[in-house]
């Protein structure tokens, strides 16, 4: 019998005589990815010409690796002196390279920090710029990003600003991939300004150490959740870290199993539509609002590097700007 069973192996063998024992093919998984804080989250310390040098840069890493991407502006950064121009000129680089731009509020507003109608105002007029933009590539303002992730303080201000945006033909951009990016961030372009390349080296790679947690948490609780990987979304923002090292990014999201998918096909997935009441003072991801709400708070969640945060605390950070009323 053993013998039998022995030969009646070998075509198979033959066949395949390379393929290992427990061989799997990587995991068929998908993502979009999203850029916020445009034209860039450091808008305030960058001049024009170095806002369209880092887009010029981002967006040719995207396009060489053909991966869709939705940017979400905050149009309160195109307002500095003798830039204007140059600002929209960065905008409608995303869209003459065949992205998308959405808004992510006029001034980056918390929608936990304001009333209902000061917010849906913030909304309005962030769209000034970017509906014109966006008519002119014969495109129209399809999503809206919250900023901080925060989507209201109890479930009546939500639901009810949810109900605004759908008059307004938005569709909100959930998150469900996020690594804090921008907090390395801001570590990064310090290094890179004053040349200390060492550092940006530590940055970038304790950064993409950092995403692989991140996705390894996020990947299981998914599992978790729904008993498959929904299609996820990424956040990122625009800053030198991604326009420098996207394509990082990207492979180490390759190696995982991951295309590049648009935003649009992302939220074609069943799991965007499962109950979702979260509500807090914090922002948080979906995949946690999803949780909670099934009374599953998750635990163990990766440690962000704390040599990091206690980097970026010791910069020197913007002057907070006056809140939009
Ligand atoms: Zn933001």
């Amino acid at each position: 019998m053993r013998l039998r069973l022995i030969f009646s192996l070998i075509p198979f063998l033959t066949l395949f005589p390379f393929l290992p024992i427990n061989a799997q093919a990587p995991a068929h998984r998908q993502i979009a990815i999203t850029i916020d804080d445009l034209p860039a989250a450091s808008a305030h310390s960058m001049n024009g010409a170095e806002i369209n040098e880092m887009t010029a840069k981002l967006l040719a890493a995207l396009q060489k690796e053909k991966a869709p991407a939705v940017g979400f502006v905050n149009e309160r950064k195109l307002y500095k002196f003798s830039e204007v121009d140059d600002r929209i000129r960065a905008l409608n680089q995303w869209l003459d390279a065949g992205f998308e731009l959405g808004n992510h509020t006029f001034g980056h507003t918390s929608l936990n920090n304001v009333t209902l109608q000061a917010w849906e105002e913030d909304v309005i007029r962030g769209e000034t710029v970017t509906r014109i933009l966006l008519a002119q590539h014969h495109m129209k303002m399809r999503y809206l990003r919250h900023p901080y992730l925060e989507t209201g303080r109890d479930l009546q201000t939500r639901r009810d600003a949810e109900a605004f945006l759908a008059s307004r033909g938005y569709r909100i951009a959930p998150v469900t991939m996020d690594a804090w990016d921008w907090q390395f961030a801001g570590v990064y372009e310090d290094a890179r300004k004053r040349g200390d390349s060492a550092l940006q080296q530590q940055v970038v790679a304790s950064y993409l150490t950092y995403t692989g947690q991140v996705f390894d948490y996020y990947e299981k609780l998914s599992r978790d959740l729904f008993g498959y990987e929904p299609r996820q979304v990424l956040l990122l923002h625009g800053s030198w870290l991604e326009a420098d090292h996207i394509t990082d990014l990207l492979d180490v999201l390759r190696k995982r199993g991951y295309e590049f998918v648009t935003l649009h096909d992302a939220l074609a997935d069943d799991a965007y539509s499962s109950p979702d009441e979260y509500v807090g003072e914090e922002g948080a991801g979906w995949l946690e609002h999803w949780a909670i709400t099934r009374g599953r708070p998750p635990l163990n969640a990766p440690v962000f590097p704390q040599w990091v945060i206690e980097r970026d605390k010791a910069l020197p950070h913007a002057p907070p700007e006056a809140p939009i009323l």
